[in-house]
């Protein structure tokens, strides 16, 4: 461990990482404000996640609610009775639903829908058949304890937003929604507005608020812990297996959209040597500096993978092969980048285009900028290849 690992074991420090997902850094909170604020991986890791847990939820109260059917006919009885029960047979249906919704892809979308159903279809409820339940009179004893019980179902609800990862936003809405159920059911049960009902509507938002906050946390730590499993420790791009997941997300989305997808492997020439000559340490710092200047060479959108060692992946959606190759060719004239000693390295690079190869899928398309990038350095090294054997695109600095 180095002495900033060690650091945190000592009174008052915290593990490295662990900092971050108490108090989120700044670049976080966009996302945790909104699904849109976060980048496309991260963003369908927290779907899976919410989409899994809402499924998890819907299939449990879809079990649950009808369970209390029986309380309903015997504490309450009656046409009333038959009603609650009824319409708890229609949320466990809804749930259901929902649940068998939930196994669709993640997306943001998808979470929307998800929320909907785990949080409207009891809401509903409570407004469509709670009121009755609130406005009858002569209850047995037990069924008007039952009867307090459902008047506080928006408060369970609410509470409830924190079992998942939500966002501000969505939090907010669901709090919101309990807010307006409870207000327009105690509206259809026709009793008047009292103090006591502007004190349960305060506990409700209050409720809202804190399971949001609940809810809003558990997304920072999730995004927090994703970012730990994606990054490559030494030079902070996007490690192998996060880049894999990106690049069959972006090769779906081109596929969809009908747009490019450039693939780049590029590989440092002769690296090697500088373990060799200045050691590993002086090899980290070069590949370093290497993974900051082919970052700066590329595109906001495009992204930058540490492959292994010293090869890199780059990944430019919507740029032709073309492009991708006059990007890096750039680099190679102006300079890749210095070793220990001052000397220029370079580096061999393979290009392939989703749409201009008939590669069946993105492992494929990376095997074949592998392959191009192989062929870069048969050919003698410091030089992006775009096209097979016989048909070279090569450039030379
Ligand atoms: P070529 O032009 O054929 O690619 O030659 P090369 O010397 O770059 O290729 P080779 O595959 O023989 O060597 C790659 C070296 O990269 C070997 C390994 O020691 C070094 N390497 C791999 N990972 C790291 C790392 O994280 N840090 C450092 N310093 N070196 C690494
Ligand atoms: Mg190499
Ligand atoms: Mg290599």
């Amino acid at each position: 461990m180095n002495g900033g690992g060690a650091s945190w074991a000592r009174a008052g420090g915290a593990p490295p990482g662990l900092r971050d997902a108490v108090v989120p850094p700044l670049h976080l909170w966009r996302g945790l404000l909104r699904a849109a604020g976060q980048e496309l991986l991260p963003q369908r890791y927290r779907a899976f996640v919410l989409l899994a847990r809402v499924r998890l939820w819907a299939l449990l109260w879809a079990v649950g609610v009808p369970l209390w059917i029986p309380f309903d006919l015997l504490l309450i009885g009656g046409p009333l009775g038959r009603r609650l029960a009824l319409g708890r047979l229609a949320v466990a249906a809804l749930l259901a639903a929902g649940a068998w919704l939930c196994r669709c892809a993640p997306r943001v979308h998808a979470v929307r829908k998800a929320l909907a159903v785990l949080f409207g279809a009891p809401l509903l409820y409570f407004m469509v058949v709670v009121p009755a339940a609130v406005h009858a009179s002569g209850l047995p004893a037990a069924g008007a304890a039952l009867r307090e019980g459902y008047r506080l179902m928006p408060l369970l609800i609410a509470a409830s937003i924190g079992l998942l990862p939500v966002t501000l936003l969505e939090g907010l809405a669901v709090a919101g929604g309990c807010l307006l159920a409870a207000a327009l059911g105690h509206y259809a049960s026709g009793l008047p507005a009292t103090g006591a009902e502007f004190g349960r509507l305060w506990v409700l938002l209050v409720a809202g608020l804190i399971g949001t906050l609940a809810g809003v946390s558990q997304t920072a730590l999730l995004l927090q812990h994703f970012r730990d499993a994606a990054t490559d420790p030494l030079t902070g791009l996007l490690n192998r297996r996060a880049g894999v997941n990106l690049l069959a997300l972006q090769w779906e989305q081109a596929q969809r959209g009908r747009r490019a997808l450039s693939v780049a492997m590029i590989d440092l020439d002769r690296f090697k040597r500088v373990n060799d000559t200045y050691g590993h340490e002086a090899g980290d710092r070069v590949l370093t500096a290497f993974a900051v200047r082919l970052r700066a060479a590329l595109r906001a959108g495009d992204a930058l993978l540490r492959w292994g060692g010293e090869e890199f992946v780059a990944i430019l959606p919507g740029a032709g092969a073309e492009e991708a190759a006059r990007r890096l060719e750039q680099v190679l004239r102006e300079g890749a980048v210095t070793g220990p000693d001052g000397a220029a390295l370079t580096f061999s690079a393979g290009v392939a285009e989703r749409s201009r190869e008939d590669a069946p899928g993105p492992e494929a398309l990376v095997a074949l900028a592998d392959r191009r990038m192989y062929a870069a350095k048969a050919a003698g090294r410091a030089m992006v290849v775009g096209s097979d054997p016989g048909h070279p695109q090569a450039a030379t600095r």
